[in-house]
């Protein structure tokens, strides 16, 4: 993406030493805070989450492009989650050598056997891009992944637009300023919670946020907690153990924990191995999804998330099967779509196996996991594709076109780090909210963005890995 700021203001060190208190104060009255690695679980010690000193560039087209075929994503979200039979023939290679994606699946198959169709699905997502700079010198909107468990960020990022338009008023940038968009997607993301425990129709049931056990991202979901608070509906942090313990189904499968009633469990964790630490947990996400609760995501969307069912959505007609009358549709969603290549045993992953090897700078390998840091770039992927070209094991990767952002100069501010400028990269999110019930669409939006950005010497990971910092598109 272009550079929002003039270089000369990066050229002057006093300027950009006072405008970094500015910014670090600034993002502290606003909230925009973590806590920290050593005090997880606590608040006595809080830090500014990390950021860009500076708004970054995003053509205002493109930026359109991503929020409006955001509900086009959900909707194709939802339309996956219930399809048993797609499912199955794709994820059907993934499983058969991933441990994690496999156990999602078990549950799947589970509470298919056991017959019961939910009356009410909360679908709260994230569709990840970055710009894809092409030889014609025009700038692409390609997806990264879409997340449909955990997505992040919604609620720090409602407060970082008030951060960077404080800098550039202090930089008397005015006109740059009006062009931050404003952004709410803890409004959003509350409104969708609070219509699916509406519809769920117990006024004493509460809202299960399911955590982590360290919390340092406690005060995004504050954000949201609030809001819901605020309509007084009463939500509760729990984790998986604290579940185990108190947990329960009633004779007719609503979610108790002690004598509370469930109306709706948000999982901002259950999306990484290490989130079920023990095999209570897997039991408890199996009772959940068992359970009358509204599960945000249920199983099936979870699954829907996953880079395998993106790769096959990528082959011809594979959209068609969810949009088979809208040809408009299926061209908006598939002109997001980087080039995705199978590596299922086969002439075709052989194929892909091969390109790669051929041009291993030229693609990503990603593995069926979530949080960063878990894709292999450039020598290594070739070493893995070397050791695994003959083997099963390849078939729980995907392989991917790397996208080839412009980088441009901004300043990463982050706790302990010296305040240098970098060549970054951003990826830009859409967040989709929707809620169905007995088979109506009843809410479908997009609520909002996030930008991110990283220094360009990192291949991979988002904010939680320590490698992305939150930013902010500045339209142009
Ligand atoms: P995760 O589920 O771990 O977030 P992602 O698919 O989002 O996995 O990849 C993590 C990071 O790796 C992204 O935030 C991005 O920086 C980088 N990345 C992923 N896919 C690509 C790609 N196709 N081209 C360029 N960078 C990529
Ligand atoms: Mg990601």
């Amino acid at each position: 993406m272009e550079q929002a700021i003039p270089d000369e203001m990066f050229m002057n060190p006093k300027l950009v030493h006072e405008l970094v208190e500015v910014a670090k104060d600034a993002s502290l009255l606003q909230g925009v805070l973590m806590r920290t690695q050593e005090t997880p679980n606590s608040s006595e010690l809080v830090v500014y989450a990390p950021f860009t000193l500076f708004p970054t560039a995003v053509p205002e087209a493109i930026y359109h492009q991503a929020l409006a075929v955001q509900t086009h994503y959900n909707v194709l979200m939802d339309k996956i989650s219930q399809d048993v039979d797609f499912l199955q023939e794709t994820l059907a290679s993934t499983i058969a050598v991933d441990d994690f994606t496999a156990r999602l699946f078990s549950i799947h198959q589970q509470i298919l056997t056991e017959g019961r169709a939910p009356s009410i699905a909360l679908g709260i997502n994230r569709s990840d891009y970055m710009l894809d700079h092409r030889g014609d010198g025009t700038l692409s909107l390609k997806q990264i992944e879409i997340n449909t468990i955990a997505a992040s960020f919604g609620g720090l990022a409602s407060r970082t637009p008030s951060v960077h338009r404080h800098v550039l008023n202090v930089v008397g940038r005015l006109e740059e300023r009006r062009r931050i968009p404003d952004n709410d997607p803890a409004a959003g993301f509350s409104r969708a919670l609070a219509k699916a425990w509406e519809l769920y129709g117990s006024k004493s049931a509460i809202i299960i946020f399911l955590v982590e056990e360290s919390n340092v991202n406690v005060f995004d979901q504050r954000f949201v907690e609030n809001e819901l608070w605020k309509r007084n509906i009463p939500t509760k942090r729990m984790q998986f153990e604290d579940i185990h313990k108190m947990g329960s189904l009633n004779h007719d499968k609503r979610l108790f924990v002690n004598d509370q009633e469930v109306a709706v469990v948000y999982f901002r964790s259950g999306y990484m191995p290490h989130n079920y630490s023990s095999e209570q947990s897997w039991d408890v996400r199996l009772m959940m999804e068992r359970s009358l609760a509204v599960k945000c995501p249920d199983i099936g969307t979870h699954l829907a998330g996953t880079k395998k069912v993106q790769q096959v959505l990528a082959k011809p007609g594979v959209l068609e099967r969810f949009f088979p009358d809208q040809p408009q549709i299926v061209e908006q969603i598939r002109a997001t779509f980087a080039g995705l290549y199978t590596l299922d045993m086969g002439p075709e992953g052989d194929k892909s196996v091969e390109m790669a090897l051929a041009a291993p700078d030229r693609f990503v390998l990603k593995p069926q996991r979530e949080g960063g840091g878990n894709n292999i770039y450039g020598s290594e992927m070739s070493d893995v594709l070397q050791r695994l070209k003959d083997s099963p094991e390849r078939m729980a990767y995907i392989l991917m076109d790397k996208i080839q952002p412009i980088p441009a100069k901004n300043i990463l501010l982050r706790r302990d780090a010296a305040p240098e400028i970098r060549d970054c990269l951003s990826e830009l999110g859409a967040f989709g909210v929707y809620v169905r019930h007995d088979g109506d669409m009843v809410m479908n939006e997009c609520v909002g963005h996030l930008l991110r950005t990283k220094s360009a010497e990192h291949a991979d990971g988002g904010v939680s890995a320590g490698v992305a910092v939150l930013d902010n598109p500045l339209l142009v």
